[in-house]
């Protein structure tokens, strides 16, 4: 792949071939669970079983590690499937550090690891300035687990101080950046050593596949043990949803793009709603780590934003139950816009407020959600 076009080529051409017999340039979906081998019982390709390998998921796996501006990437099956074999690399003792608010699925596994196998779990307030540098206070870390921005309240981590944290602790920074595409944030640029994104989410952006990506910047013996991991846990997509992937890829710059400025209006014209408590938006000037997003973030800050009611959670859910646009609905990402109450979702964390709703904005027209929302406000 050149690596002298720009990301927006990249998409728009992706997956592209050209197939000399017929001329076309979409590639082919190869189902096939395995490859039979020749007489001398070699392998016509590098490809013998599709739980290791698979033509279309290689073909997607490529352009993913060259979006990422990373050497290698993995799909798998969901992005908790990816996230869960990064990590299978923490040993007992292991010490990690990763946000008090941040995608609860990690979380959870997290603990879990915390529980079964003896992992050291510190977690840190990202709505804090000196938060993480406080809580891993120079003393050993194997892994920094972060996300930006942070799902429901989107405090912004920064992605070069987190790197620079982990390296000095001898550790390695891996960042969720789900919600911040490749057309937007390069988080290994900044210094990240692995990259996840759920592709469930914007890369695919069409609700119809779930899928999960690591992408890191060298091939070294972590990687190795990942790949392992994939192999032997088996949490590897199908060809159809490597092949689908490829086909949403081709729109993200647009769609992002379309999603960013909606999600920017609606922002700002919320932020001073008088039955609105508040916005919370990276994109906003008044987010308070609104610099570290706009350094980190090149091209936009994505659609992702949450509102607090005032009148706490029963006018919340009374907001989500009159919109009309907004699909009520989990997830993220997608062409569609979606309205989440979060609390519903998870009903024990103290971190969530119940007057919360998230909202995932799409690439419908903007005014036609600034009206939903503003006649949902209205009447509720
Ligand atoms: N990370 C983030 C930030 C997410 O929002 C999600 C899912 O919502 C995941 C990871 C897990 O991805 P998946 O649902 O594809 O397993």
């Amino acid at each position: 792949m050149a690596n002298d076009r720009t990301i927006e080529t990249l998409l728009a051409q992706a997956g592209h071939f050209h197939d000399p017999a017929s001329g076309a340039i979409v590639p082919p979906i190869q189902p096939s669970s395995t490859f039979a081998r020749d007489e001398q019982y070699g392998l016509p390709s590098e490809h013998s079983y599709s739980r290791a390998t698979n033509p279309v998921v290689c073909q997607a796996q490529d352009l993913l590690a060259a979006l990422d501006g990373g050497e290698a990437s993995l799909l798998f099956a969901s992005g908790m499937a990816g996230i869960t074999a990064a990590l299978e690399t923490l040993r007992h003792g292991d010490r990690v550090v990763a946000p008090s608010v941040m995608y609860h699925g990690t979380r959870d596994w997290l603990n879990h690891l915390a529980d079964a196998r003896g992992v050291v779990v510190d977690w840190f307030d990202p709505a804090d300035d000196d938060g993480l540098r406080n809580t891993v206070n120079d003393e050993p870390v194997k892994l920094i687990w972060i996300e930006t921005a942070v799902n429901p309240t989107w405090d912004v981590v920064d992605i070069e101080q987190a790197s620079r944290l982990a390296h000095d602790n001898g550790g390695w920074l891996a960042v969720d950046a789900t919600i911040s595409p490749p057309v937007t944030c390069k988080p290994l640029a900044l210094g990240a050593d692995i990259v996840f994104h759920s592709a469930t989410k914007y890369l695919n952006g069409h609700s119809d596949l779930t899928g999960g990506v690591l992408v890191t910047a060298i091939c070294d013996e972590r990687w190795n043990e990942i790949t392992k991991a994939r192999l032997l846990m088996g949490g590897v997509p199908g060809s159809f949803e490597a092949w689908l992937l490829i086909r949403g890829l081709r729109t993200l710059a647009l769609r992002y793009e379309r999603a960013s400025a909606s999600a920017l209006r609606i922002a700002q014209r919320l932020e001073h709603h008088p039955e609105i408590e508040a916005v919370l938006y990276q994109g906003l000037a008044s987010h308070p780590r609104h610099t570290v997003a706009a350094r980190q973030m090149m091209a936009g800050f994505g659609g992702m934003l949450s509102i607090r009611v005032k009148g706490g959670r029963e006018k919340a859910l009374a907001v989500a139950g009159r919109l009309k646009v907004f699909v009520r609905a989990t997830s993220l990402g997608g062409v569609e816009s979606l309205v989440e109450h979060r609390a519903t979702i998870e009903p024990n964390n103290p971190k969530v407020p119940d007057d919360l709703l998230r909202l995932s904005v799409g690439i419908e027209s903007g005014d036609d959600l600034i009206a939903d929302l503003e006649q949902a406000l209205r009447r509720a």
